[in-house]
């Protein structure tokens, strides 16, 4: 008689708590069947990087109602793409989808490569999301270690080497308990238990269907795995940013296609860093916000001095730019940091009106 190990089990109670419990997500196929589509996996897992299921709902029914396939996504148009993504954040991911896309329509007909290394080779198309989309879209064996994923494993085996030293082992681990039936299943069932069971700060080993060959419920608290480096505290730089308002129109510029917030529209502002230049883009009667506007991004947190003027018909900023109506801010597709500077100045001129 074969005698199942800890790991062929794993896999199985997980499956079994999953054939119950899966969450139903609008990209996602029943437990069971492998008919999930590969244009709706590709885009919600690139979706849900760095972002919550909740903040990624309204824009995948928004994305996939008006790009209903990839063929209509490659045909978008770029500033349209990079408006509708507009609050997501990260927005390279933007960029990186629609080059995909693209590919996809022109390379492959239309259709995504059903393998992990076909897959992989798209641009914009990392480790992680090929293996999501093999395992999900196409029901191959790969191993799938999002955030969720790595947390449940280092604690599944009590990984006790800080993040990121213990990659590789959790990918190992992970390699380990994934079974060869049923991949994508097993990757949206470790998901789910990270997502609803093996959350972060409190993990509710009372009703895990895993606990039983859990190594960190055996320990006093589960909830240290994975282990965190000692936390730096994150740089903080400074900024200029400029309203600049003419007859009902305020004037937005594109933002270059690399580097922060690349691509998207903005306000006009300085560089961001210790001292930046304050020097407006155009004279004017300038106020100042007596608040900056703050904004943490990924690797520094920013504090922008907003400036707001009124100026006559004659003045255009130099640069490329445009003038855009303000009753229409919110339809701009600004990112946070705009859209919440944008809103200041407005409160601002409201006060005084
Ligand atoms: Fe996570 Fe607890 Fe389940 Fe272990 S028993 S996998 S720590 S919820």
């Amino acid at each position: 008689m074969r005698v199942e190990g800890p790991e062929t089990k794993i896999a199985r109670d997980l499956l079994a708590h999953y054939d119950v419990h899966a969450r139903r997500l609008p990209w996602r196929a029943p437990p069971g069947t492998n008919a999930a589509d590969p244009y709706r996996v590709w885009l919600s897992e690139v979706m849900l990087q760095q972002t919550t299921v909740a903040a990624v709902g309204p824009y995948f029914a928004r994305f996939t109602e008006r790009w209903p396939d990839v063929a209509a996504l490659a045909a978008a148009d770029d500033a349209d793409l990079m408006a509708a993504w507009a609050g997501l954040g990260y927005y390279a991911r933007a960029r990186n989808l629609l080059a995909c896309a693209r590919a996809v329509a022109r390379d492959h007909g239309g259709r995504f490569p059903d393998t992990e290394a076909g897959l992989r080779a798209l641009p914009g198309v990392g480790a992680y999301t090929a293996a999501a989309v093999a395992a999900i879209a196409f029901g191959r064996r790969a191993v799938v270690v999002d955030a969720n994923v790595e947390r449940v494993v280092a604690r599944l085996f009590a990984i006790a080497t800080p993040l990121p030293a213990a990659r590789p082992a959790i990918r190992d681990a992970a390699d380990r308990i994934t079974p060869d039936a049923r991949a994508g299943d097993f990757a949206q069932a470790m998901m789910d238990l990270g997502a609803t069971v093996c959350t972060p700060r409190n993990p509710a080993c009372g009703i895990c269907p895993l606990r039983s060959d859990c190594a960190a419920f055996a320990t006093a608290d589960p909830a240290i795995f994975p282990v965190r480096p000692a936390k730096r505290a994150k740089p903080h730089r400074t900024g200029h940013g400029w309203w600049i308002e003419r007859d009902g129109h305020v004037w937005l510029v594109r933002r270059p296609d690399t580097g922060l917030l690349g691509g998207m529209r903005g306000l006009p502002s300085s560089d961001w860093g210790d001292a930046p230049d304050a020097t407006p883009p155009v004279a004017a009667d300038w106020r100042t916000l007596a608040d900056p506007v703050r904004h943490v991004f990924t690797h520094f947190s920013l504090s922008l001095t907003m400036h707001h003027a009124h100026v006559g018909d004659d003045v255009t900023p130099d640069g490329a730019g445009e003038w855009w109506p303000v009753a229409r801010i919110g339809d701009a597709g600004l990112p946070t940091l705009f859209a919440r500077a944008a809103q200041a100045v407005r409160r601002e001129q409201d006060a005084r009106n």
